[in-house]
Formats: C-alpha cells, structure tokens, sequence
C-alpha cells in the first residue's frame, strides 16, 4: 500500500459533521477515482454511509438508503489544494 495521494472528507448533510476518510483503495491521481465516487458505486449514499461510519471507527447503525443527498465528499491534495468538491444542491434530484 503507497501513501494516499489526496485527502477525501465526507460529511453527513443531516449534522453537517465531516470526517477524513482514508479509501481502502486510491489511486495515484483523483482523475483516475473522480468516477467511482461520482457516478460510480461510492457515488451513492449506502456507501458512502457506511464509508462516514468507518471513518469514525464505528459500525453503521444500519442501512442508509440509496440515493445521493445523505452525504456529500470533498478532495484535495496531500497539502490541501482543493482538487473536487459536492454542494448539498449537487446532490438533490437523483432518481
Ligand atoms: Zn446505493
């Protein structure tokens, strides 16, 4: 396993808590991911639900439902740049 090379946060829009979660998997540059987590299976709230909890050192209560209004992530680079960021507005809508 390498060093991560960026820094993903994922807060929970209901509390508005964020927390840096640290990807089991990463690739050497966020273009290569920015699909998973978009349009991809990380995209979607049951992920990333479980994804906050973990970050937290804690089993998910339960099961979030599908969607994308739940949770919203933010990426930057090991120094802070910031390479992608969701707006609560971003995430409304999806089917
Ligand atoms: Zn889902």
């Amino acid at each position: 396993m390498g060093e991560a090379k960026y820094r993903m946060y994922i807060t929970c829009v209901a509390t508005g808590e964020e927390v840096e979660y640290i990807p089991a998997y990463c690739s050497d540059s966020w273009n290569d991911d920015e699909f998973l987590w978009t349009e991809g299976n990380n995209g979607c709230d049951c992920n990333r639900h479980n994804y906050w909890y973990r970050a937290k050192d804690t089993e998910p209560p339960g099961r979030q439902a599908c969607g994308d209004s739940a949770y919203i992530i933010r990426v930057t680079t090991v120094t802070g740049g910031l390479l992608y960021e969701e707006k609560i507005s971003d995430r409304t809508g999806f089917g």
